[in-house]
């Protein structure tokens, strides 16, 4: 059976050491000391490895089941379901006006690692709630906020995000969904949704669907789409149910991974649901959300790197096979550990170097986005909005990978279920695609963000870094191993923006053939940027005396590697861009 470890220590590190946190100006940061961070991950960490974790295989073999049009969750997750709620785990960044604890963003972001690194399936249901209420406390009414959120934050209710339909995912202004006026000020929604993720559970006494819909008459294709909020009981004025409302769960998905979450077909029948903000601004209210929910699906592709590198560890220091060529590590036994072995040092290293590295870049995410909003912070907005979509599809790619690359670490024990390796590639997978496919990502990357600002805001990012590399440069320790090679990493996706202003101007398909290559080369340079800067943060923390040596050189090594044996692929990654589209496009469609 795996096993998992919260690496509260790791995580204190980033928050501490790299970010320096409490000594942000960002509001609420004041209080994120260490004592004060490591009590609440402490907490955390209890009930992610003792209550979600040791569902996650029951999750994985159970599934859910749809009975009499109700879903029952796996044994297990209704009781987890209520521990959390009692933590006050649902609502930790909430508003205290709606019952939650004010806490940063940041801080929710850590706790979530914890609960999705242990159950992802489980923590999907935490999540979409989360992103269902944090849309409402932007874009509701007074009403719609005082009736929906305190009862999301408290666990009482779930929340659901309906956009997908049969025809279409990626291409939303196809959707048929409609929503007519009615005389009460509601509207009667009636249309398919497909694929939503805890659609219909048990877990609690009712369910806040946000659902995206045409009004009749307004504009065509993504301009004409509005958000309504459809609860499946009615709400009383007093805040009672009342009666059932007209959507129903017409089928459960079978799927490759995270078992435990219903993947649902949603049926709207003329139900009674009320706009979210303004008719035909639906996109818009979407979008306000869309860098806190793929931040949080950045961290699941991490997340699941994160606990199959821990058992792929656990089992590369007990396996013996085979002797260290350079002399005998274990003349007791009957052969080495694996570990021993260059090429399974190497597949480790790579795990433990792509999920550290993704921790740091997805906590420096959560920062920028607490200061767009608690400071309103221009530029961390628009820093934000760059990097998402390299978060989202490059840490999920990672991730997969990484699961994958633990997998191999225990050879045949890998496939097996016993060892429960194949559950995190499995459960991995759905993050490349959900939230927007990591393709649509990189269109979203190089069509959106790239030009936004003029260009201002990639400019700021190539700042940064030129920044720290000059402000460090007679930092010996640095040097080679760090400041070189990130200066050439950041020199060769400087030249592949170059190529996209020039030659995407003369053809498109010259820039959006080179799109997913883009995404990978600048998340190659964000998370050098970030071994850089922790390679920095525990040479200080060793000069200013700490005790854990072996801790704080471990993260130097590690990061050295990085820079040594992934940072170079952004080399490739370029080549591949300054092919242009020739080499994509030429070949006829009906060849193929
Ligand atoms: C387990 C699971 C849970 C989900 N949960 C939810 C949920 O809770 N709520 C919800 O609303 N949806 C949910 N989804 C739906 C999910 O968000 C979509 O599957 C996803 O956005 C992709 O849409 P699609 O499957 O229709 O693919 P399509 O849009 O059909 O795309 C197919 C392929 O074509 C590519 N493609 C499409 N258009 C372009 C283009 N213009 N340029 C280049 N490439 C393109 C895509 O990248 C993709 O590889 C879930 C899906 C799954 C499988």
């Amino acid at each position: 059976m795996p096993t998992y470890t919260p690496p509260v220590k790791d995580i204190q590190f980033v928050l501490h050491d790299l970010l320096k946190v409490s000594e942000s100006k960002t509001p609420g940061y004041d209080e994120l000391d260490r004592d004060f961070t490591n009590a609440v991950l402490e907490e955390a960490g209890k009930i992610a490895a003792n209550v979600l974790q040791p569902l996650n295989t029951v999750g994985d073999e159970q599934g859910c089941k749809l009975e009499n049009g109700v879903v029952r969750t796996p044994e297990g997750f209704q009781d987890a379901w209520k521990q959390m709620a009692e933590g006050g785990w649902m609502g930790l960044d909430a508003s205290p006006d709606y019952g939650g604890q004010g806490m940063p963003h940041l801080l929710n972001t850590a706790t979530g690692e914890l609960f999705s690194t242990a159950n992802m399936a489980f923590q999907m249901y935490v999540g979409l709630s989360h992103g269902a209420a944090s849309a409402l406390a932007v874009h509701g009414s007074d009403q719609q906020k005082e009736t929906y959120l305190p009862k999301i934050y408290s666990g009482e209710w779930t929340g659901t995000m309906n956009l997908t339909e049969p025809h279409c995912g990626t291409d939303l202004g196809l959707i048929r969904t409609k929503a007519e006026p009615q005389d009460d000020g509601s509207y009667a929604i009636t249309g398919q949704k497909i694929w939503i993720s805890g659609g219909e559970n048990d877990l609690a006494d009712n369910i806040v669907h946000l659902v995206l819909a045409k009004i009749p008459g307004g504009p065509d294709g993504i301009k004409g789409i509005s958000l309504f909020v459809v609860p499946k009981f009615l709400v009383n004025e007093d805040g009672s149910l009342g009666d059932r409302n007209a959507v129903t769960c017409g089928g459960l998905e079978e799927k490759m991974g995270i078992h435990g979450n219903a993947t649902c077909v949603m049926n709207y029948d003329g139900a009674k649901g009320w706009l979210v903000g303004t008719e035909h601004k639906g996109m818009r209210a979407m979008f306000t959300m869309m860098n806190e929910a793929r931040l949080s699906v950045a961290l699941q592709g991490y997340t699941q790197g994160e606990v199959a590198y821990q058992n792929a560890l656990g089992f590369a220091r007990d396996r013996l096979q085979g002797r260290d060529v350079t002399g005998v590590k274990n003349p007791d036994g009957p052969a080495d550990p694996i570990i021993v072995h260059p090429d399974v040092r190497r597949n480790l290293l790579d795990q433990k170097s792509l999920v550290e590295g993704g921790r740091a870049l997805v906590y420096w995410g959560a920062t920028l986005i607490d200061a767009s909003h608690r400071a309103n912070d221009e530029d961390a907005e628009a820093m934000i909005s760059l990097l998402i979509p390299v978060m989202k599809g490059f840490l999920t790619d990672k991730g997969f990978e990484t699961t994958v690359l633990a997998q191999q670490t225990l050879g045949g024990s890998g496939f097996t279920r016993e060892w429960g390796l194949e559950q995190f590639v499995r459960d991995a997978r759905i993050a490349m695609i959900y939230e927007g496919t990591n393709g649509i990502q990189s269109l979203d990357l190089i069509g959106r963000k790239l030009p936004q600002n003029g260009g201002k805001t990639m400019m700021a990012f190539f700042e940064l870094v030129k920044g720290f590399i000059k402000e460090n440069e007679g930092n010996e320790a640095l040097k080679t191993g760090f400041l070189d090679p990130l200066k050439a990493a950041s020199k060769d996706l400087q030249a592949a923006a170059m190529y996209f202003m020039q030659e995407g101007m003369k053809n498109p398909n010259n820039a959006l053939s080179g799109s997913y290559d883009f995404m990978h080369l600048f998340g190659h340079v964000a998370l050098g940027f970030m071994w850089a800067q922790m390679a920095k943060a525990a040479q200080d923390a060793l000069d200013a005396g700490a005790s854990d040596t072996d801790f704080y050189q471990s993260k130097i090594e590690t990061g050295r590697y990085y820079m040594a044996r992934q940072l170079p692929m952004t080399g490739t990654h370029l080549a591949r861009i300054q092919s242009g589209a020739e080499p994509v496009m030429t070949l006829d469609a009906a060849n193929f």
